[in-house]
């Protein structure tokens, strides 16, 4: 292709041509990070040809468990989402921040510029995209900005993937945040796999996309094309395992503090964190000085940590949150109610993982039903 092409057009990329794409992203300078198979799931790791892509895989999550499975084709993108979110390569588990130094000149603080490469996220799904969004707000959308997250951010292109299949635990649709791209992703792609043909649809979406997309050998889109693509994301949004209705939970939420539904779920809940390790939009964190052994500098890291662990709500000598039942209940209502008031959207994009990666299967669709439900007043008393 020789012109750019427009923003919002679309072309055929054939599956013989896909090492092409990769090729295209290197040519811009970026390192490409994208899904890949290992220890039995599909984890983000390095892309270098399309065999390392989950070519031929699928996965089963449901609530407490995850199996991978092969398809019968030769999908390259034909699974949901596994373990890993994109918030690992711009806010990574474990951050060198600053250097403070002492010294005759009195003390130093030098910013450490994260080394990371400018990469393309291949394969994002929508409910990514959304979470994007949310950390972007987190992060950069407030009176200050984080330097380390705001590097990495500027630095990466966004390859979104419509999604062809559905998770039991996936509930984009219900959150209105897919399994279509409408937005926020550089290029997307849709698989396109029937009897005779193995294709994709692409459609440009920014400028740094159309870039990569002018390097490519792409065919003009047919009608049927596009037609394909949107009933697969229909298909998909119709055949998600969950749903939540988002509407009211804020004002909902407040009102059921004393639910006897917190205790119930605190009777489960291990405390273990894996929720919110797994969630594209937590981003609760601590910090660690790391001195040297003269004394005269250190190292500030971040690392992340968990509001379902005890030192994190730590005050004086004491945990503000001390039960498992006040920490469930911090997680799930700044997830899906106060986030709201602090960054104007929720803080869930129906994604699941929550829900699979939780050793004991608790799903906080089937909570806030429960939540939604009025308790029942203890006879000769108001409800709390
Ligand atoms: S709360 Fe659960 S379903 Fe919602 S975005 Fe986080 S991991 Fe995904
Ligand atoms: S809800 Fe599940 S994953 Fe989250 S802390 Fe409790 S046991 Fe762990």
């Amino acid at each position: 292709m020789d012109r750019a092409p427009e923003i919002g057009t679309s072309g055929i990329l054939p599956r013989a041509e896909f090492p092409r794409l990769l090729e295209a992203l290197r040519a811009e300078g970026y390192s490409v990070v994208g899904p890949t198979v290992r220890d039995g799931a599909i984890v983000l790791g390095e892309i270098r040809t399309d065999a390392d892509l989950p070519i031929g895989w699928t996965d089963r999550p449901d609530a407490g468990t995850y199996r991978m499975e092969r398809r019968s084709d030769e999908a390259l993108f034909g699974y949901g989402v596994g373990p890993h979110c994109w918030k690992k390569y711009l806010f990574p588990a474990r951050d060198h921040l600053w250097t403070a130094r002492g010294g005759d000149g009195g003390l130093t603080i030098d910013p450490v510029e994260p080394a990371d490469p400018p990469r393309a996220f291949l394969g994002m799904r929508a409910c990514e995209i959304a979470a994007l969004g949310i950390t972007d707000r987190v992060f950069t959308g407030g009176p200050a900005t984080d330097r380390s997250y705001a590097h990495r951010r500027g630095r990466i292109l966004r390859i979104g993937v419509q999604c062809g299949t559905a998770g039991a635990t996936c509930f984009c649709a219900s959150m209105g945040t897919g399994p279509g791209i409408a937005a926020g992703a550089d290029l997307v792609l849709t698989e396109l796999i029937d009897s005779s043909r193995h294709r994709f649809l692409l459609t440009v979406g920014t400028e740094e996309g159309a870039r990569v997309a002018t390097r490519l050998p792409l065919l003009p889109a047919p009608a049927e094309a596009i037609v394909a693509a949107d009933a697969i994301v229909a298909r998909t949004a119709r055949s998600q395992g969950r749903r939540m209705d988002p509407g009211g939970l804020e004002s909902l939420l407040a009102e059921r503090l004393e639910h006897p539904r917190w205790v119930d779920v605190a009777r489960r809940c291990l405390s273990c964190a894996n929720c919110t390790m797994v969630c594209p939009t937590c981003f609760c964190h601590t910090t660690e000085e790391v001195p040297n052994v003269e004394g005269t500098e250190s190292e500030h890291w971040r690392r992340w940590d968990s509001c379902f662990q005890l030192a994190h709500s730590q005050l004086h000598t004491t945990s503000v949150r001390a039960s498992p039942r006040s920490r469930y209940r911090q997680w799930l209502t700044h997830k899906l109610g106060t986030w709201s008031a602090q960054f104007g959207t929720s803080g869930c994009v129906g994604c699941g993982r929550c829900i699979v990666w939780c050793p004991v299967g608790i799903d906080l669709t089937e909570e806030v039903a429960a939540l939604r439900v009025a308790p029942v007043a203890p006879s000769g008393g108001a409800a709390r």
